[in-house]
């Protein structure tokens, strides 16, 4: 049984991802391919398998080898039901839950390695450079990001002295995603108010989390002046650690929707931490 782990980090282009990862898994010959499910390979890794001629399975958070017998598992029906299966055919790509990659090694007994220099297949597309396209500034959707950080409507309301800080608000939160490389999220009261949308401009209904926004799969998630309700709670169900700020000791977040709430001022948290986080 050989299996062969592939550290795959960072931006690739898909027309010379995917002909590099085949001929990685080709030149493997490996009878498990292991790879963590970052957005770069659960875009790629499909047709490079399909070319390579290789089984896949994706969000993977367990294996277990019993001489030539491995069985992964995975979550199905929404995180309700653990499913473990396991495959014959050979070579078999586990595409493995990105915060889990490094654990699964280590019991697999394997080292991630680099791929292979040069192991991409001849391509007709050259790249001379990258365009930023639009001109809707940097994203701050970040779904490799360790950490979301969702912005809720309070930001934008009346705080303790009876005026609005949103040019406060709009610097507070950048300077913190600067400094902790952050994704953005949003409550639905955020994105659909006019004013916020003047004053927060690197925000959009893109980075609404919840019900009829998004559900994003970061490891850790930290709402502040959020109310924490059930329609948008039910946009971080793949978020197993989860922290909160908000003025209110009754929040929805304190209704057993987080695991910790600081009842604080969320302006002068994320000041302070953004502080620390120089
Ligand atoms: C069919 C349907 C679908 C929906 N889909 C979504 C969805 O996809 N996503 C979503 O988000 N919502 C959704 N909603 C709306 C949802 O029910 C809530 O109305 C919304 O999430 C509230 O947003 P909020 O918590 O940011 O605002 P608010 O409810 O206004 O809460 C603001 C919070 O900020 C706190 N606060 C104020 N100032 C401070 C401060 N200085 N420090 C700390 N805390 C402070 C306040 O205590 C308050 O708890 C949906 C609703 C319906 C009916």
């Amino acid at each position: 049984m050989k299996i062969v782990a592939f550290k795959i980090e960072g931006n690739g282009i898909y027309a010379q991802d995917v002909p590099a990862f085949a001929e990685a898994i080709k030149g493997a010959q490996a009878d498990v391919v292991l790879v963590p499910g970052n957005s770069r390979v659960k875009r790629a890794m499909p047709a490079a398998a399909c070319r390579a001629g290789a089984e896949i399975d994706t969000n993977v958070v367990e294996l277990a080898i019993e001489g030539d017998k491995v069985t992964a598992s995975r979550w199905a029906y929404r995180q309700r039901i653990l499913v473990k299966f396991s495959r014959a055919a050979r070579p078999w790509v586990i595409v493995t839950d990105p915060a889990l990659f490094g654990e699964i090694c280590a019991k697999a007994g394997v080292t991630a390695a680099e791929l292979p220099a040069g192991a991409a297949a001849a391509t007709r597309t050259t790249t001379n450079g990258v365009v930023a396209a639009g001109n809707g500034g940097e994203s701050t959707i970040k779904p490799d990001a360790q950490l979301l950080f969702v912005a809720g409507a309070g930001w934008t309301k009346k705080q303790a002295d009876g005026a609005l800080h949103l040019e406060d608000a709009a610097a507070t939160i950048k300077d913190f995603l600067a400094k902790s490389g952050a994704s953005l999220g949003s409550s639905k009261s955020l994105v659909d108010m006019p004013e916020a949308a003047a004053a927060l401009t690197f925000m959009s209904h893109m980075n609404q989390v919840g019900q009829t926004g998004s559900t994003p799969r970061h490891a850790k998630g930290l709402a502040t002046c959020c109310h924490g309700e059930e329609p948008h709670v039910v946009g971080w169900r793949f978020i197993n650690e989860r922290r909160a700020v908000n003025l209110d000791a009754n929040c929805g977040w304190a209704q057993g929707k987080a695991d910790v709430l600081y009842v604080a001022d969320a302006f002068a948290v994320t000041k302070k931490v953004a502080e620390l986080l120089g």
